[in-house]
């Protein structure tokens, strides 16, 4: 097995040399004032990047499906109402995990490859007179498709219906790599999870809370014992956890959102977007279209690509794997066997990508679909030669 090829999977993403030690570390006791050294600026930087004031933050050793546990269990009660879109396999997914919490889910079955509705959302909730729905769920990036909703419109919508869910979004795989506003768009639960942006192994899950979701907690009625922020918020007063924290990942995590800000969030999602203009440019030179329906929703993190109608895409991913050692990502439900994806998030350069699309054709041409080799890579050195990266 080759360790030398980066990943080109949206998460786990490639990890950094100096936040891979980071993370390995001796033993240090959690109970010693050690921890807290670790504990505080590692939520203040994840606040930061959430671009947020005051938000509480919390984070558990778990992964981003602990983090919709946690924003659902602490804040709703058995048969409370949520509106969610579902445009793909994680918003199924979070939709699922609310089903068997015993919520009832009121879903906009969305086209997959489309953004969330919020025109739809507006009429729905300006329906809702009694105010049943107490959460909208928003999933900002759907990495099955490689598509990005705007979560300031989410917000407009609920706005302009005067309702007063909260506001719930996954950014999984957004937060840390494009642009997201806890403040601005009133979320009120930002979830997430260490492997994506942040440039980390799986393990934690992170979330921040409005004071409106804090405010919610108190009759929230769901079971919550693992997820409960209330023990976790208790024990941070004291440096502390309510149990056994990942203290290496912690580590990490500190060392990842300096990185981020040093680097500066603008530039981190310019640089994002760069790296993602270069694979788009190599799909187009491909004639492969992408999962994304329009330019607007196009995710700068992971783009799902198409492949020609009779052709299994999981070949490719296999065939990429065996013969080549290099990981893409397959497709996951309802596009499984139709679209490939390219995850271009975290630690990544235009060189690294340059490989990933070279590998990408060298695939492709193995298992006959009809690309000439070195097209997709030239349209990419075209844009990344004449969109230069930002030297620091
Ligand atoms: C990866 C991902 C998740 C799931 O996170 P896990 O860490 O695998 O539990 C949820 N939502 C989105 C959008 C994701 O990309």
């Amino acid at each position: 097995m080759s360790m030398q090829n980066p990943v080109f999977i949206p998460g786990p993403t490639n990890i950094p040399e100096y936040i891979r030690k980071a993370c390995d570390m001796p033993t240090i006791d959690h109970r010693s004032p050690l921890f807290g050294q670790i504990l505080q600026p590692a939520i203040a930087g994840v606040r930061r990047v959430l671009k947020s004031e005051n938000a509480d933050i919390f984070i558990f050793p778990s992964t981003g499906t602990g983090g919709w546990e946690t924003a659902v269990s602490n804040t709703l009660s058995p048969g409370d109402k949520v509106l969610a879109a579902r445009n793909g396999m994680f918003s199924h997914r979070w939709i699922d995990l609310c089903q068997r919490h015993g919520l009832q889910v009121e879903i906009v079955e969305t086209t997959w490859g489309e953004g969330i509705p919020a025109a739809r959302f507006e009429e729905i909730l300006a329906a809702d007179k009694g105010h049943q729905i107490k959460a909208v769920l928003a999933t900002h990036n759907e990495t099955a498709t490689g598509v990005r909703s705007d979560i300031g419109a989410v917000r407009h919508a609920m706005d302009a219906a005067a309702h007063p869910a909260m506001l719930f979004v996954d950014g999984v795989s957004s937060i840390g790599s494009m642009d997201f506003q806890f403040d601005n768009w009133g979320v009120d639960i930002a979830v997430t999870g260490s492997q994506k942006g942040f440039m980390l192994p799986a393990g934690l899950a992170i979330v921040g809370f409005s004071p409106k979701a804090m405010a919610a907690i108190g009759t929230a009625k769901l079971p919550r014992t693992f997820f409960d922020v209330r023990d976790m918020g208790k024990s941070y007063e004291r440096n502390a956890y309510p149990y056994t924290p990942a203290v290496g990942l912690m580590n990490g995590l500190k060392v990842a959102c300096d990185a981020l800000l040093a680097e500066g969030l603008e530039n981190v999602f310019a640089r994002h977007y760069r790296i993602a203009e270069g694979v788009r440019a190599a799909t187009r030179a491909w004639g492969m279209p992408l999962a994304a329906a329009s330019v607007d929703v196009q995710s700068d993190t992971v783009s799902a690509i198409r492949t020609p109608d009779g052709f299994d895409s999981g070949k490719f991913v296999s065939h990429a794997a065996t013969t080549y050692g290099v990981a893409f990502g397959v497709g996951l439900g309802e596009v499984a066997g139709k679209v490939f994806r390219i995850g271009h998030l975290g630690s990544l350069t235009d060189v690294m990508t340059l490989s990933g699309i070279a590998t990408a054709e060298m695939v492709m041409a193995d298992l006959g679909l009809p690309v000439k080799l070195g097209a997709g890579v030239a349209a990419a050195q075209e844009y990344y030669r004449t969109n230069p990266a930002k030297r620091s």
